[in-house]
């Protein structure tokens, strides 16, 4: 259990030269997920055969599968009772207390030993309540096991009604089978909710559609931390998500609204990459408007995607964002389908 720091590791990865190598720098890395993976291993590739990217999807759900079970969780105490748990796809939050363990996502469903391990060790508390942000397999697979283990889940309706049913994500080439039945939320919130559990009040807003369609952000209001979700990705470019309602001009909309939402006092949790502030925040932003800006100029004069890409609307950012598991040329493409 560590203290309550930042770390920059991020900004320190290299670039990875082949794919295998980039294989391994992600999964030696913690916190990290299929869709970000695949959609590495996509831009790796270039233009393969849907057959042939699906092919190497399969087997990376499969790597990073083993590659979680394997892994512990780092458990970061943040502030009053909440903490962070790194290590099983997206940042998990937990608040602690009477009311019993309040989890913001899941992770991976292969990290249960791993994660019942970490949870422990913050209190003999029962599991009671689970709010996923949205429905990604790296923030929901674990849902069954929490439900089996007492978790009441909450989720939007869009949520709901992904992990209902199968899913095909376009950018991954992925198909995923619907959530067993325990896995799906019960319990649907709006606009926004307020709930008061473990001496905290847990402010939850709907986004709108962004990073997908159902994204969720939760802000403890005594604590002063705001979990985004996959809203905000600190010091890497964000998969947006397309197929299910996502939008880069969502997206600049869910950054702008996690500005609002803080101040210079906040703790920021992302949905990947180290603790943040507010001033992250207003970087992740300024990073999106002024991309979409320079692919909009690109696309109004006529270029096709392949000429934006080449014209290298990011490359003022790439030092910072794009030195992980989405490429330049892969968040160019995300942006010019946007617009
Ligand atoms: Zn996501």
């Amino acid at each position: 259990m560590t203290i309550f720091s930042r770390s920059s590791a991020v900004d320190k990865i290299h670039t990875p030269a082949t794919e295998a190598e980039q294989a391994k720098v992600l999964l030696s890395r913690r916190g990290f997920c299929l869709c970000c993976i695949a959609s590495g291993t996509f831009a790796a590739t270039g233009w393969l055969t849907p057959r042939e990217v699906f092919a190497k999807a399969q087997g990376i759900v499969d790597m990073i599968k083993s590659e979680a079970a394997k892994a512990s969780i780092d458990v970061t105490k943040l502030r009053n009772n909440v903490s962070v748990l790194m290590g099983s796809g997206g940042n998990i939050a937990v608040l602690n207390g009477p009311d019993g363990k309040v989890l913001i996502d899941a992770g991976i469903g292969v990290s249960k030993e791993h994660m019942i391990t970490a949870l422990d060790g913050l209190g003999k508390e029962p599991i009671t309540t689970l709010i996923n942000t949205h429905w990604h397999f790296d923030h929901a697979d674990g849902n069954d096991w929490l439900h089996s283990a007492g978790a009441t889940i909450y989720g939007h309706e869009n949520t709901r009604k992904h992990l209902s049913e199968a899913q095909r994500v376009d950018d991954w080439d992925y198909n995923f089978p619907a959530a067993p039945s325990g896995g799906i939320p019960t319990k649907i919130l709006g606009d926004a909710t307020e709930m008061k559990l473990n001496g905290e009040t847990l402010l939850i807003k709907y986004y709108g559609p962004s990073h997908t369609d159902g994204d969720l952000s939760i802000y403890f209001a005594e604590a002063d931390i705001l979990h985004t979700g996959d809203t905000f990705w600190n010091g890497i470019y964000p998969f947006i998500d397309y197929s299910t309602g996502g939008s880069i001009d969502g997206a600049i909309k869910a950054a702008k609204a996690n500005v609002e939402m803080t101040t210079d006092k906040s703790i920021v949790i992302p949905g990947h990459g180290p603790i943040g502030t507010q001033a992250d925040l207003v970087a992740f932003r300024d990073m999106l408007v002024t991309i979409r800006d320079n692919v909009a100029a690109l696309k109004a004069k006529g270029r096709s995607l392949d000429e934006t890409i080449a014209a290298k609307p990011t490359a003022a950012f790439d030092d910072k964002w794009g030195k992980f598991v989405i490429d330049p040329a892969f968040f160019t493409r995300l942006v010019y389908h946007g617009i």
